[in-house]
């Protein structure tokens, strides 16, 4: 084959491939990274195809191939072409995700010998450019760097060049490994007991309190609030205490009195390395885990020739045993001789599951996260390329590793945002580009919820996926066999009454006498927040409506600025409101309260127990996610304060009570997923409560008690919160009956974004209309959720519709603007 296609690595973002020609006595194939002009440059690119004509007049011809091995197989070639037509992506961003780590470096440059010796003299050569060959012949081979170093010439690059020209010396590419330099961070470490350190605190804090605004007094409080947070933690790192006040001269004071001390601490990146495993063996299945793990076994063993297996779904309320089918699952397809990939929402809070995995297949799972150098990380890659690992598992990056002879494919909590790539290109799902890749390379694709995405439901229910199920959570008795255990009873909490009865505290009575009696009898308690509580809505405390967008159907989010109501969807903007629309009551509030607050509530009412926050701000470091989760399976705290983070795959067998401070905040985004994404976290939350032997209950507190997505959670009822979904989507056209396309439009000038914004709908309209295309509806703009983001205002254009991507197809977009195919949020 003459002629290649081939995606090239150039700065603009386009879509197609540029033909080039193979020079005689190259042997390319589809994957394999080669150089090629372009301009007046070489630039990097990916082979995708080969063809024995063009129509081109001219082409220009390949350089060289930067690995005679393919970066890429034949079906994630395929792959990379339907990201970039399906996400409106360029190809080499598609291409690149599936490119070892590093390859944009420079290569190693090989020079090999095409003369002898004995030939030389007759070569007519210059004096230098035989020493060059020379050297290169006595070596056999050489890299070029060293060659340039070893001659001490100046012009070593042109003398290369002219013998490669006269075909006296042949060179070849190779990625360079990348240098490994074992992380470390500066720590402090705290010398003291954690009591005594927090006594110094408090002492700090009054001297400070008493002599008014003296010059130390600030350098005191600085002393104190580092001292308790050494106190929570033992040692922090440097940078994250800055935060909390570390200057220079607090560290000089802190060390001076012996109280703590910085060292430097390794940062351990593979979380299963130096860990040894006990091999676990299999349980014995229940029935219901059994059909559902052979229905997947068969279809590996009918993986061959033929259509294609659809992708299962496997639906199992939160500790029926998924994790145990996919663990036969995967033993069945290593069994056959195949490979898999698992795909976990993040490795950092899923350490228990990623451990289940080390248990099970010892020596054989490769976990890749984002903690592994880029040196580590190419190791990893050339091993798994390899075929060192039976099992690759990662967040949603690893579905790209180049796991050869894959068969199987497993998504666990498939209906976790973290799976959509939201920033750079391509903005891919990970589920929708594993349905791509299984069908292109006959592999299985399982995907695993409690609380599946309302649109893999659906397709279940149309058959395109299988859908299996178990539907009784399961509880292990002391001889290991298991038996059917209820899910915990979920009670909800009306806060309006609560207050209307004078009770002002975050806590209801439900909760406050639920958290006593479970501290009481030594158990342990889960006190959930949706982090994001500083977005802004408002809420009438009295009935608890909250306005929405009547064309949309999705909250309106207050703006200060303007103080008033604006729908993120069609700008609709109203005044905000005096008086509730429904209710009439003058008591109308902001929504918005954290963690930390809900910490320092529990613990002015619950003064006995001992409390532990988990959320972004304290786990910072790469580990700590697990500290925590150690200190709380330890028993060195009562009650667990968290977010979203702490609604995952945890199991934490002493939690016999979740308690939900508030499930509007989810409740009233923004987003039409919002009633959805509420349940999913709800009932994953809810999963916390009561794995052990003494069961569980669940308080969910709610000024929206009546709330589909609320009432559907405390009943446990999937299938409620589906139907009312899919009525409601299918009357506004939202996935899965229409798709949407989300454009955000960036740029410092406020008025000029908005300018551009319109500039572009009207645009937009005019090519529909141009294009004639049906059932495309272009919403906006309308100033996007975070209306400012570093310092650009940010306006949005939503398209919906059939195949609102055929709008786009041949529009290129000007610079500013970035698009976003099948966005899971539109916040
Ligand atoms: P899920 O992934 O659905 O939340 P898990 O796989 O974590 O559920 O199972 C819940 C608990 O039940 C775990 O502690 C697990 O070890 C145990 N378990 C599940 N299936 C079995 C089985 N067949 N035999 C023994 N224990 C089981
Ligand atoms: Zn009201
Ligand atoms: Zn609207």
């Amino acid at each position: 084959m003459p002629y290649a296609e081939v995606a090239v690595n150039a700065a603009a973002p386009l879509r197609q491939t540029f033909t080039y020609g193979v020079p005689d006595g190259l042997s390319v194939v589809p994957g394999q990274a080669v150089y090629v002009p372009f301009g007046r440059r070489t630039l990097q690119g990916v082979v995708v195809e080969l063809a024995a004509e063009t129509g081109l007049v001219e082409v220009r011809e390949i350089e060289a191939v930067i690995d005679s091995r393919p970066m890429l197989s034949p079906a994630q070639v395929e792959v990379a072409r339907w990201l970039s037509d399906h996400y409106l992506a360029p190809l080499f961003d598609c291409v690149s995700l599936f490119l070892p780590p590093g390859f944009n470096r420079r290569p190693l440059a090989l020079l090999r010998p095409l003369a002898s010796l004995e030939e030389l003299p007759r070569l007519s050569l210059t004096d230098k450019q035989q020493r060059v060959l020379a050297y290169v012949i006595e070596r056999g081979e050489v890299e070029a760097e060293e060659l340039r170093r070893g001659l001490g010439l100046t012009n070593t690059p042109s003398l290369v060049g002219a013998l490669l020209r006269r075909g006296l010396i042949q060179r070849s590419y190779r990625l360079a490994r990348p240098q490994v330099r074992p992380k470390v961070v500066p720590h402090l470490r705290l010398l003291v007991a954690a009591d005594e350190a927090l006594a110094r605190a408090s002492g700090l804090r009054q001297d400070g309190s008493a002599g008014a605004a003296s010059a130390g007094s600030g350098r005191r409080r600085r002393r104190a609030a580092v001292l308790e947070a050494l106190a929570e933690e033992g040692s922090l790192p440097l940078a994250r205490l800055r935060d909390r006040g570390l200057t220079a001269a607090v560290l000089r004071d802190l060390e001076g009195e012996g109280l703590a001390v910085v060292e430097d601490v390794t940062v351990i990146r593979d979380p299963l390395a130096g860990r040894v495993y006990r091999q676990r063996p299999a349980s014995a299945l229940t029935d219901d885990q059994g059909s559902a793990s052979s229905a997947v076994v068969k279809a590996l063993e009918a993986a061959g020739p033929g259509p294609p297996a659809p992708p299962f779904l496997l639906q199992g309320v939160t500790g029926s045993g998924k994790t145990e089918v996919y663990l036969a699952a995967l033993e069945g397809a290593l069994a056959l001789g195949r490979r898999a990939i698992v795909l976990v929402p993040e490795i950092s809070l899923t350490p228990q599951t990623v451990r289940r995995f080390g248990e099970r297949f010892p020596g054989q799972v490769a976990v890749m996260h984002s903690g592994l150098s880029l040196g580590e990380h190419f190791d990893m890659w050339h091993e798994v390329r390899e075929g060192r690992y039976g099992v690759v598992i990662g967040p949603r990056g690893a579905l790209f590793a180049p796991q050869p002879d894959l068969g199987l494919v497993i998504i666990d909590e498939e209906h976790e945002w973290s799976y959509k790539q939201q920033e750079g290109s391509p903005r891919y799902h990970a589920r929708r580009t594993a349905e791509e890749l299984c069908r292109l390379s006959g592999a299985v694709l399982v995907l695993g919820s409690a609380t599946p995405d309302v649109e893999s439901r659906f397709r279940a229910e149309e058959g395109a996926y299988r859908l299996l199920e178990l539907p009784q959570r399961l509880h292990q008795l002391e001889d290991g066999s298991v038996v059917p255990s209820p899910l915990p009873e979920v009670e909800v909490v009306d806060l309006r009454v609560e207050l209307k009865e004078g009770n002002r505290s975050i806590f209801s009575r439900a909760l406050s006498r639920g958290v006593e009696q479970a501290l009481a009898r030594g158990e342990q308690v889960i006190l959930f927040l949706n982090r994001r509580g500083t977005a802004a809505f408002v809420q009438c405390r009295d009935c608890g409506e909250v306005p929405q967008c009547r064309s949309c159907a999705v909250s309106l989010t207050y703006h200060a600025s303007e103080a008033a109501l604006v729908c993120h969807y069609c700008r609709r903007q109203v005044a905000s409101p005096k008086a509730c629309a429904r209710c009439g009551s003058r008591r109308i509030r902001r929504l918005g309260l954290g963690t930390e607050g809900v910490e320092e509530e529990a613990r002015r009412a619950f003064p006995g127990a001992r409390t532990l926050r988990w959320d972004r701000d304290v786990t910072r470091g790469r580990h700590s996610h697990e500290a925590i989760l150690a200190r709380f399976l330890a028993q060195e705290a009562d009650i667990l304060v968290g977010t979203q983070m702490i609604a995952k795959g945890l199991d934490i067998p002493l939690v016999t009570l979740a308690g939900i401070v508030s499930a509007d905040v989810a409740l009233h985004f923004p987003d039409f997923r919002s009633g959805e994404r509420t349940f999913q976290l709800l009932e994953q939350v809810a999963g916390r409560a009561g794995r052990g032997p003494k069961g569980g209950r669940v308080i969910i507190q709610s000024y929206s008690p009546d709330h589909y997505a609320v009432v559907a959670a405390a009943a446990h009822d999937f299938q409620a919160l589906y139907e009312r979904e899919v009525r409601l989507r299918r009357r506004l056209g939202y996935p899965p009956f229409g798709r949407l396309i989300r454009l955000v439009y960036a740029h410092t000038g406020a008025a000029y974004s908005q300018e551009q914004a319109t500039a572009m709908v009207r645009h937009l309209k005019g090519e529909r209309d141009r294009l004639g295309l049906p059932n495309l509806d272009i919403l906006g703009p309308a100033p996007a959720f975070v209306a400012r983001l570093r310092g650009r205002w940010r306006w949005q254009i939503v398209l919906r519709g059939d195949d609102p991507a055929a709008l786009l197809w041949d529009l290129p977009l000007p610079r500013g603007w970035t698009l976003d195919v099948d966005p899971i949020s539109l916040l």
